[in-house]
């Protein structure tokens, strides 16, 4: 067997039942052989081998009392996959599907990403099962107080640094960060995300939104393009999708869909600005469904979402590029072959892993821009590295400080997959490039570091 297929028979038998993260450390090893190969020295220190495991898991339970004085039991989970290169930052999931294997993906995904943003963070995700669809501000209060009377032990400023992900917005930083001020007494950057009033940062919430486009807005300027009337396909409706559309707006280019797990809108005049307030706000306050938005806007289209159907529908409206920004595997081989043939020509992933690995292996082998999670949707971590620096700085920064630091940042992962890709002969391949450049920095830290 090869080197590769021999890795993953072990990454296999020692992490059973857990398909997600099989599929995220299989992607990174097959882009890692020729490295491997060139740097024998990672190999004989068996960097990769260690990568895979994390440093720390961290599993808990956690009761709380529902509005009608019932007793509730959710599982929490913090996964501490690699300090190398800083404390574990990554964010917190609230979702059914929540699992140690699904965390585990996200975890490693997210040790390559944060070495890309060109910050000092290593990789960690956590999370639940807690589901906070239809639960009221009272139930999501005390689900978060008894989550963080546990989570508190384990984390700190300078050890390990959650944020938000699916499920784990504004609402639920904030009454997880009263939480660990209570019971540790003190008010240091803990989480990321945080309200501005009280040590957040400015931009943070449209940065992994904004982040994904100006990636994306690099990839398009390889070939001389702009946004400048493109058609473009969003999924999502949560807070990546929101700010991926709010930024599309501003360069000149048109969005036409959005989801949620119920279904997706095509709205073929273009969702506007107008029409996007109204979102943010069915979203994030009257938390409501995407279908509202086509009772609103009597020229759009509301298709429920049909898992038997075998492919999903809003990948099907013709448009020039795509932005999958709702979870993972939201792109079959099926749709990844619909975009392809209907021209789509740009794919920037504003969710983690949103496409499967055939999918994936379609859009570089038919050459078009197509930019991974872990490079695309760095942004958003990256804004919360910078939230970390101000919070240790004891200041703000101002929205164009902010804006034109992750800019530059997306610039240089942009050159840094890109640079990488082309060093070991895949120019234009940026899911190797991400891979190859988020890995040697971590790597290199480790080996300097002895075997920890
Ligand atoms: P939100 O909770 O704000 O929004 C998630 C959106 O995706 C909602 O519209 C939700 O619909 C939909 N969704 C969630 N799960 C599923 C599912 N199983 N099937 C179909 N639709 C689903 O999350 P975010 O916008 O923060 O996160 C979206 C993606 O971006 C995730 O993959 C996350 O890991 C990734 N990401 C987020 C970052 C951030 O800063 N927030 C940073 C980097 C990556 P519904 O309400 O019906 O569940």
């Amino acid at each position: 067997m090869s080197y590769a297929a021999d890795f993953m028979a072990e990454v296999k038998a020692r992490n059973p039942g857990e398909p997600e993260f099989h599929q995220a450390v299989q992607e990174v090893v097959e882009s890692l052989v020729p490295v491997l190969e060139k740097s024998p020295h990672y190999r004989k220190a068996k960097v990769l081998e260690r990568i895979c495991v994390p440093e720390r898991t961290i599993m808990f339970r956690v009761p709380w009392i529902d509005d009608k004085g019932e007793i509730q039991i959710n599982r929490g989970y913090r996964v501490e996959m690699n300090s190398a290169i800083g404390p574990y930052k990554g964010g917190l999931r609230f979702h059914p599907t929540v699992y140690l294997g699904l965390l585990k993906f996200l975890a490693f995904e997210q040790v390559f990403k944060n070495s890309l943003t060109t910050l000092p963070m290593g990789g960690g995700k956590g999370g639940s099962d807690f589901d906070p669809h239809g639960k009221s501000d009272m139930e999501v209060m005390k689900f978060c107080q008894s989550f963080m009377t546990e989570l508190c032990r384990h984390i700190g400023q300078f050890t390990d640094v959650p944020a938000g992900d699916i499920g784990v917005g504004g609402r639920e930083i904030g009454y997880m960060f009263g939480q660990y001020k209570r019971i540790r007494n003190e008010f240091v950057g803990v989480l990321t995300g945080k309200g501005i009033k009280w040590g957040g940062s400015l931009i943070r919430p449209e940065a992994t939104g904004y982040g994904c486009v100006y990636f994306a807005q690099e990839m398009l300027g390889t070939r001389g393009e702009t946004f400048k009337g493109k058609t473009c396909l969003v999924s999502g409706s949560g807070n990546v999708a929101q700010y991926t559309v709010e930024k599309l707006l501003q360069l000149g280019a048109k969005p036409v869909t959005l989801s949620d797990s119920d279904g997706h809108i095509y709205d073929e005049a273009g969702i506007d600005a107008e029409k996007l307030a109204f979102v943010l706000d069915l979203k994030n306050n009257r938390r409501g469904r995407i279908s509202e938005y086509a009772a609103k806007y009597k020229g759009a289209v509301y298709e429920p979402y049909d898992a038997s159907m075998g492919f999903n529908p809003l990948w099907a409206h013709k448009a020039d590029c795509a932005f999958p920004s709702a979870t993972q595997n939201e792109i079959n081989l099926a749709d990844a072959q619909t975009l392809v043939k209907n021209g789509v020509y740009l794919v920037a992933e504003g969710a983690n892993m949103p496409t499967v690995p055939e999918g994936a292996e379609l859009f570089v082998e038919k050459r078009i821009l197509y930019a991974p999670g872990k490079a695309a949707n760095a942004g958003g971590v990256a804004t919360s590295g910078l939230e970390m620096s101000q919070n240790s700085l004891r200041m703000n920064w101002s929205r164009p400080e902010v804006d034109a630091h992750l800019q530059t940042i997306m610039k240089d992962i942009h050159r840094s997959c890109v640079e990488a890709a082309a060093a070991y002969g895949m120019p234009g391949n940026y899911v190797a490039g991400a891979n190859i450049a988020g890995f040697i920095k971590v790597a290199d830290a480790m080996l300097d570091q002895g075997v920890v």
